[in-house]
């Protein structure tokens, strides 16, 4: 190994932040994979109760994976896992080995709490610096980074790559729109961070106070923590005038940075030196053939704190493994759908929110702002949608019956169209609530 340099093989460093990792040719990144998921289970065998009982139930005990295709004999993780374990089981480090501990809100009972030692942390800038440069921040960009900071990992998560990378980080957290559009064009802002539905709110503001975005410094968006679609990004990229690249990351696994766009914006780039990807069958938890979709199942390589053995992320997607022409060698994962727990089922129809987000994204005389609203009539379950005309002025019956009809001709289900004057749809201030489900709770 290292015989070759890369200016012989024809890879311009210049080109990727960690050059030497992201463009790894697949065989050697498939035998680092291998020395890192074992170095892993062992970390887990040996520190991790919870994850010793499993390994041994499952055969494994303190051996050996001996190649990639048996990961497929590891006992799964699932959410739930972290809060069974509350706070710190499912840990492999403790105080003083810790150097912080993020949370998740915790709708439903106790918060899934992760933990990081300060190597966890390092990695964690140096992924996130790689997703940033990737979609094209480079050195010296002012990074607007409107993620929320907090126990929530995508403020700070942001916030230390954009410092690794060489940024200059205005950390603004959500919120104050107005505020946060004077920032932008004040301190000249190259690269914006936030949930893409945030990102539409600035856009929105912006236009209400009579700022064109589109003429500011902004060149490149970093969008995450919520699905959306792609009509959602072409109206942002439209109206803020950037490149709207997608970034995907989970708290469980580690946060923003496990996979991300490249320039080319066609598929995230999962970062295989540190995280070994699957995508199973969700009903029968089997592995499925490349590029078929299923749910992503990830197990952390690298992480010291918290190593996660097969974790389901719930999320509903396909895999690619043939090389981007941004000359990375890392797979990509297809923009995902939505995620299981997001998934409705109307009148035994499978929706994901953003299927019905493509459809109003784009049609005319309709704002990108909507929410649904799902309520039990009966024993049936009824789909309203809520949409926002453009201007007071429309024939809002007209837009009712063409959004409907788009809607049941390419989602398949019947809903009733809403339609409310410009404003009317609640803004998002950071993650967007896209449904009110009013349904009676099942006990
Ligand atoms: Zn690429």
């Amino acid at each position: 190994m290292g015989a070759i340099t890369m200016a012989e093989v024809g890879i311009d460093a210049r080109r990727f932040f960690h050059p030497q990792q992201e463009t790894m040719p697949r065989e050697r990144l498939a035998a680092l994979q291998l020395a890192r998921l074992n170095a892993t289970l062992a970390n887990a065998y040996a520190n991790v109760p919870v994850q010793r009982k499993r390994l041994d139930a499952a055969g494994i005990g303190a051996g050996r994976i001996e190649r990639l295709a048996d990961v497929a004999r590891l006992p799964f993780s699932v959410k739930t896992d972290l809060r069974d374990h509350y706070p710190f089981g499912m840990f492999a480090r403790k105080s003083p080995d810790l150097a912080r501990l993020h949370a998740s809100s915790g709708t439903t009972g106790k918060p899934t709490v992760v933990g990081y030692t300060q190597n966890d942390l390092d990695h964690w800038s140096e992924l996130m610096a790689r997703s940033l440069f990737a979609a094209g921040a480079r050195r010296g960009d002012v990074i607007h980074n409107a993620y929320g900071y907090g126990l929530f990992t995508g403020g700070l998560g942001a916030h230390a790559g954009a410092e690794r990378l060489g940024g200059v980080v205005v950390p603004v957290s959500g919120g104050s729109t107005e505020r946060q559009v004077a920032l932008i064009v004040d301190f000249g802002a190259r690269v914006l961070c936030a949930t893409p539905s945030y990102a539409l709110a600035i856009a929105e503001v912006a236009e209400q106070q009579g700022v064109d975005l589109r003429r500011s410094a902004l060149a490149v968006g970093m969008f995450g923590a919520e699905p959306w679609s792609a009509a959602m990004r072409r109206e942002i990229e439209s109206r803020l005038g950037l490149r709207a690249v997608d970034i995907y990351g989970l708290s469980e696994i580690m946060g923003p940075g496990v996979a991300c766009e490249c320039e080319r914006q066609d598929g995230l780039h999962g970062w295989e030196d540190h995280f070994l990807f699957e995508v199973i069958d969700p009903d029968t938890g089997k592995p499925l053939p490349e590029g078929e979709a299923g749910e992503l199942v990830i197990t952390t390589l690298t992480k010291q704190a918290l190593p996660m053995i097969r974790y389901r992320t719930r999320d509903i997607t396909r895999l690619a493994r043939e090389r981007c022409g941004c000359g990375r060698t890392h797979l990509r994962i297809r923009r995902i759908t939505g995620r299981n727990d997001d998934m409705l089922i109307i009148r035994g129809v499978n929706v994901y929110p953003s299927q019905i987000e493509a459809v109003l994204v784009g049609l005319p005389g309709l704002a990108p702002h909507y929410q649904l609203v799902l309520e039990r009539h009966g024993s049936l379950d009824a789909l309203t949608v809520e949409v926002e005309a453009a201007s007071g002025e429309g024939l809002f019956s007209e837009i009712q019956k063409h959004v409907s009809h788009h809607i049941k001709s390419r989602v398949g289900v019947t809903a009733t169209v809403v339609v409310k004057q410009p404003g009317e749809v609640p803004r998002s201030q950071g993650k967007a609530v896209r449904v009110r489900d009013l349904r009676p709770k099942v006990t």
